[in-house]
């Protein structure tokens, strides 16, 4: 999954970058005097890549925002902090923010790449949110505007909007108002690799922000439609690293997996995106950063990245696997395969998932309700040859009786 190196780090960035930081210690790929040097770090921005065919030079690590007390303060610290890429949605209820920070400092608008969400009841839809999304934001134009979290919750079949002509039509007038730069759409769906073919076979959208693994397996449906979006030059954005397991339990796995990373000066955290960052078809990752320390921490291995090893990936993804996940990873199934069952243990674990983490309790019980009663099946199922088959390792054993519990 790693072979794709046309949207590779900007090297100009990431060499400005170095320069300021410690050109030397870069070129000799020590990470830790960069970290180390703190007040260096923060007078350059982070390191850059281009979103596909878009051409526009994004920052990789981009500042996922949210309505809060500290979001002024969060806005101006990662600004400072060299973030040029910030995502806002409706439903985050942090525009109005965004929009007193562009009043205060209306140099900021042109400097970063502003992107905005809605939930449209048809493509054309779109047009008329995109205006309510700037006049939330206090501006005339984003630079992306994104279908938010397409599918299921969606009161029509979606599945064919990406390469619509209704899509088609709505993208020429938007871009036409100069409204909005660029079109596009997130997608956190157990359906998203089908998104994600129609965007690749339509090549109307510019760009993807997508529930994304560092440890996809290349023979998935998913992972290949990736990479055919990325051929058709769609830009992607990585997002919900840590959907699968509970985010602390993962965090705290990764000194006792990967020490070789935390002694290069990296988080935890730090050595995920690394991880991310590693896979050059993502041009940026979306991290909610909620406290001057993390925009801190993720920037600075943002202008220390470079690419992991497979040695090191591997100890990320080992740190992945003790933390017990339980999101499917989508790949093709052969943990039912394995486990002499018809039962779909990956959709159901998704549910889980969905219950659990994730808060979409009602969602999860209904999806559970409409699979077939022999794929809510598990009974005499083989689940410990599930579990060894399944590459996330998700142990059957201890999640299916909680979908007994809380799901049936
Ligand atoms: S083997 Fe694992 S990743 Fe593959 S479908 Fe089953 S649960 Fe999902």
């Amino acid at each position: 999954m790693f072979e794709h190196d046309d949207h590779s780090v900007n090297r100009r960035g990431f060499l400005q970058t170095g320069a300021m930081a410690g050109a030397s210690a870069l070129a000799l790929g020590s990470s830790t005097a960069v970290l180390a040097d703190d007040a260096a770090a923060r007078k350059v921005i982070v390191p850059t890549r281009v979103l596909g065919r878009t051409g526009v030079e994004v920052s990789i690590l981009n500042q996922g925002t949210w309505k809060s007390e500290s979001l002024n303060r969060i806005l101006r610290f990662a600004y400072a902090n060299g973030i040029r890429y910030f995502d806002t949605a409706k439903s985050y209820g942090s525009e109005p923010g965004i929009g007193q920070w562009f009043q205060a400092m209306p140099e900021v608008r042109k400097s970063i790449f502003l992107v905005t969400k809605d939930h449209p009841n048809t493509p054309k839809d779109m047009i008329a949110r995109l205006d309510q999304r700037l006049a939330a934001l206090k501006t005339d134009y984003v630079d992306l505007f994104f279908i938010h979290g397409i599918g299921a919750g969606y009161p029509i079949d979606s599945t064919d909007w990406p390469k619509s002509k209704e899509l088609k039509d709505t993208i020429a007038a938007i871009k036409k108002s100069g409204k909005a730069k660029f079109v596009g759409f997130s997608c956190h769906d157990a359906k998203r690799a089908e998104y994600l073919e129609a965007a690749a076979e339509g090549k109307l959208v510019d760009a993807i922000m997508v529930q994304n693994t560092a440890w996809l397996d290349k023979n998935t449906r998913l992972n290949k439609a990736l990479d055919a979006c990325h051929k058709a030059g769609i830009g992607l954005i990585s997002m919900k690293q840590i959907a699968g397991p509970n985010p602390e339990t993962f965090l705290a796995e990764v000194p006792k997996h990967a020490p070789d990373l935390m002694a290069k000066g990296l988080t935890p955290y730090g050595a995920l995106l690394h991880a991310i960052w590693t896979d050059e078809r993502f041009a940026s990752v979306c991290v909610s950063m909620r406290n001057t320390d993390q925009v801190s921490e993720n920037s600075r291995a943002a202008k220390a990245f470079a690419p992991l090893k497979a040695a090191e990936l591997e100890s990320v993804r080992q740190s992945f696997l003790a933390s017990r996940p339980s999101l499917c990873a989508d790949c093709h199934g052969q943990c039912a395969e394995a486990g002499g069952t018809k039962a779909a243990l990956g959709d159901i674990t998704r549910y889980l998932t969905y219950y659990e983490r994730h808060g979409f309790r009602g969602d999860a019980k209904r999806q559970f309700a409409a699979l077939s009663p022999e794929a809510r099946d598990w009974s005499g199922a083989n689940l410990e040859a599930a579990r060894e088959a399944c590459p996330s390792k998700l142990d059957f054993a201890s999640l299916l009786p909680r979908v007994e519990r809380d799901l049936a």
